[in-house]
């Protein structure tokens, strides 16, 4: 009977690797919800473990090379997701902004260097990447990044950077102004003015 033996072949495959509880170090964690993310390029999943109850979630996506990253004194090395993770949270230290969207703007910054198709970045470009994500995400961490980053000439050229922050609100700040503009057009008298 082919079919049996076609199931008995399935059976016989190896299992799903298993990945261990980072909690409690237990050997298997179970998928409790898998699930396309950023545009199919990702598989996010939930886990959990048995042992002890933690749920977490991992992110699998294809392995492409990575360009290599030129320092400033001219050396390559390899690009390496932990110091990129490392710098945006370093900037963005003690500030308000969520894990999911520190990940995102790694992720971004990320897809930028796959994009690029290049071997070779220079480490200038990369931060003018993890700029552009910071800008998005909180004007404070955007300027420690780039104080420290692009170390301003003079004082005109860090108030320049700072008026032109001004014009270019955070996508929380846009949202805040979104709100308040439904609230000032939606009710009458009782909603709050918006901050000046
Ligand atoms: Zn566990």
């Amino acid at each position: 009977m082919r079919g049996s033996r076609f199931t008995a072949l399935l059976l016989a495959r190896p299992p799903e690797t298993t990945l261990q509880c980072p909690f409690c170090k237990a050997p298997d964690t179970r998928v409790i919800d898998s699930r396309l993310a950023e545009d199919g390029t990702q598989v996010r999943r939930r886990r959990g473990c048995e042992a002890c109850g933690q749920r977490f979630t991992t992110f699998e996506r294809a392995q492409l090379n990575m360009p290599n990253v030129v320092k400033r004194s001219g050396d390559p090395e390899p690009f390496n997701e932990d110091k990129l993770r490392r710098g945006i949270e370093h900037a963005l230290f003690k500030r308000p902004v969520t894990v999911e969207r520190v990940d995102h703007a790694v992720d971004s910054v990320m897809r930028k260097l796959r994009a690029s198709g290049e071997r070779e970045l220079p480490s200038r470009q990369v931060g003018e990447w993890v700029m552009e994500e910071l800008r998005d995400l909180d004007h404070v961490a955007y300027v420690r990044f780039a104080s420290i980053y692009r170390s301003f000439e003079d004082v005109n050229a860090f108030r320049e950077e700072i008026e032109r922050l001004q014009k270019h609100p955070t996508a929380e700040q846009r949202k805040s102004q979104m709100s308040l503009l439904a609230e000032a057009s939606g009710k009458s008298g009782d909603s709050k003015p918006p901050k000046s």
